[in-house]
């Protein structure tokens, strides 16, 4: 049997990122050093691009039959509506917020998982790697102290912020620990008066305080600390703080967690050293503000799969995986700057400056266009690659995503267990026919209704576009997919643009 690859964390991220594997039918094995799943209910958000890539993967129903649908979010101060953001405008067929427990989401993880006959080792810690020229030389230790030498084809630590993997590999950690505290609690709220299904969140001269709906009755708070040293909360000091800062007639109960964190806005510059990657926390951390960082991890993984189960089969050239760094570390730059903004945006201290936020808020969101992009840009459907090494062709002149871009493929939803197919989106057509008989390691046998019959888009196995041609230039799409299979330079672009 060939090498596995070893996946270090069962978090979301390592969780997603072994089923994702093993779905595609490469040999995974995933460790964990904590003897179980977290209990805390930590990320709540699960937005529109990730239930995409869910129901690629084949999982999303669970989720959906075990989450709490939101379909808007609403912004106070005091009893004041200052904008409320319906999410049924994004243009995905998930048009809605998924509220669903960390703790929930990993159990589902771990199920799908469980259905390609893999289960996480648990009490089972990576604590040293070597990297060699054919793969990685990895020591785990198990319960009781036995050691294991493993040889893995790659090793992705998917452990977390505070990550062995990166620090063994020396990857500085960049970024800056911000001068704010938070205040947590997971609490029964009674008296208030929004739909029970929809976050909110007030702002107040004191700071912010926010409640996400987690199950009936029962919601995430969080608050700004000011210039409050960081400290775990009581209830007393939550009812406290909700009756300052909220619409007031709210009494919280029966508290299942109350903590604090501290934000960091941090990322790693490459994801990949060698036969070794990170994904997830262990990359990049930020606010949580826009609950965006289990999403962009999850997408780390499924971005970070198709490529590495491509390369495992040899059906890929090994060039593939450069991509992952270059596209996930721009999608990350870009999200630690918008939830950068909207902490700041929330924390604002001066009252000059928040009536002035107020008044912008009020005015804007009242424009359908800048809630619906408020809406799109937070679900995530708008994150493309657009410097992607793997882009090639253009879609000028023609109605449709451009490489690089987002496109659902209904042939890559929910198939199950087997390899990473790119998909044609094409007319019918003897040269398509030709082109699938020519590349079939790489496509699926059937073509897909395009976009825009003038055009060809060959779409990824994670939904983005990965070449466009006007139809009849088959070169450019023979020219991508020979690229990816490694027969020619994939960066090859002076050569495929005299081709367009
Ligand atoms: C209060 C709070 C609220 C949040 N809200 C949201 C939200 O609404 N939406 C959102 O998207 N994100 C949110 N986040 C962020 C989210 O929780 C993280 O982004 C997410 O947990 C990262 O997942 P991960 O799998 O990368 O890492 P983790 O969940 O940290 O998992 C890492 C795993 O690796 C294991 N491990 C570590 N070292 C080793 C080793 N050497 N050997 C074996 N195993 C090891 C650990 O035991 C752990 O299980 C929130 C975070 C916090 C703290």
């Amino acid at each position: 049997m060939s090498k596995p690859v070893l996946v270090v964390g069962a978090g979301p991220v390592g969780l997603t990122m072994a089923a994702e594997l093993a779905r595609y039918g490469t040999p995974v094995r995933v460790i964990d050093r904590l003897p179980a799943r977290t209990t805390q209910s930590r990320a709540l958000a699960v937005w529109p691009r990730t239930l995409e890539l869910l129901d690629a993967a084949g999982c999303a129903d669970a989720f959906m039959a075990t989450g709490l649908r939101a379909d808007a979010v609403s912004i106070h101060a005091g009893n004041r509506t200052l904008a409320r953001i319906p999410f049924g405008t994004i243009a995905s067929p998930f048009s809605y917020l998924l509220m669903i427990a960390q703790s929930e989401t990993e159990r589902l993880l771990e199920e799908h998982l469980g259905t390609f006959g893999n289960t996480v080792e648990r009490e089972t810690e990576l604590t040293d790697f070597v990297d060699g020229a054919d793969g990685v030389s990895c020591t785990l230790m198990h319960a009781g102290g036995r050691i294991e030498t493993l040889e893995a084809a790659w090793l992705i630590g998917c452990d977390g912020a505070h990550s062995f993997v990166r620090s063994r590999l020396g990857l500085a950690f960049a970024g800056d620990t911000l001068p704010m505290g938070f205040v947590i609690a997971d609490v029964h709220v009674a008296g208030l008066a929004i739909p029970p299904d929809e976050p909110a969140i007030f702002w107040h001269p004191d700071g912010a305080v926010m409640f996400f709906p987690i199950a009936r009755g029962h919601y995430r708070i969080i608050a700004d600390l000011g210039s409050v040293p960081l400290h775990t909360p009581d209830l007393g000091e939550m009812q406290m703080i909700v009756d300052r800062r909220g619409p007031g007639g709210i009494t919280l109960s029966d508290p299942v967690w109350l903590s604090d964190f501290g934000v960091n806005e941090r990322k790693v510059r490459d994801y990949r050293k060698g036969h070794v990657f990170l994904a997830g926390d262990a990359a990049h951390i930020h606010s949580p503000a826009g609950g965006q960082g289990m999403n962009m991890g999850m997408q780390d993984a499924f971005n970070l799969a198709w490529k590495l189960a491509l390369v495992a089969r040899q059906d890929a050239s090994p060039c593939l995986l450069d991509s992952y760094s270059s596209e996930r570390s721009g999608v990350a730059r870009q999200i630690l700057s918008d939830s950068s903004h909207m902490t700041r945006i929330v924390l604002l201290r001066s009252h000059l400056a928040q009536r002035v936020r107020n008044f912008i808020v009020k005015q804007g969101f009242r424009i359908p266009a800048v809630r619906r992009a408020i809406a799109n840009r937070l679900s995530g459907i708008l994150i493309d690659y657009p410097d992607s090494p793997l882009n090639i062709g253009s879609a000028r002149r023609l109605r449709g995503p451009g490489p690089g871009q987002r496109l659902i493929s209904r042939r890559q939803s929910g198939r199950g267990n087997m390899p990473p197919r790119f998909v044609l989106a094409a007319t019918d057509s003897v040269e398509a026919r030709a082109m699938m008989a020519r590349h079939s390691a790489l496509l699926m046998p059937e073509t897909e209704l395009p976009p825009d019959e003038n055009g060809i888009w060959l779409i990824r196995p994670d939904g983005y576009v990965a070449a466009v041609a006007k139809g009849g230039n088959w070169t450019v799409i023979d020219m991508a997919l020979d690229s990816m299979a490694g027969n020619r330079n994939i960066r090859t672009y002076d050569e495929i643009g005299r081709h367009w």
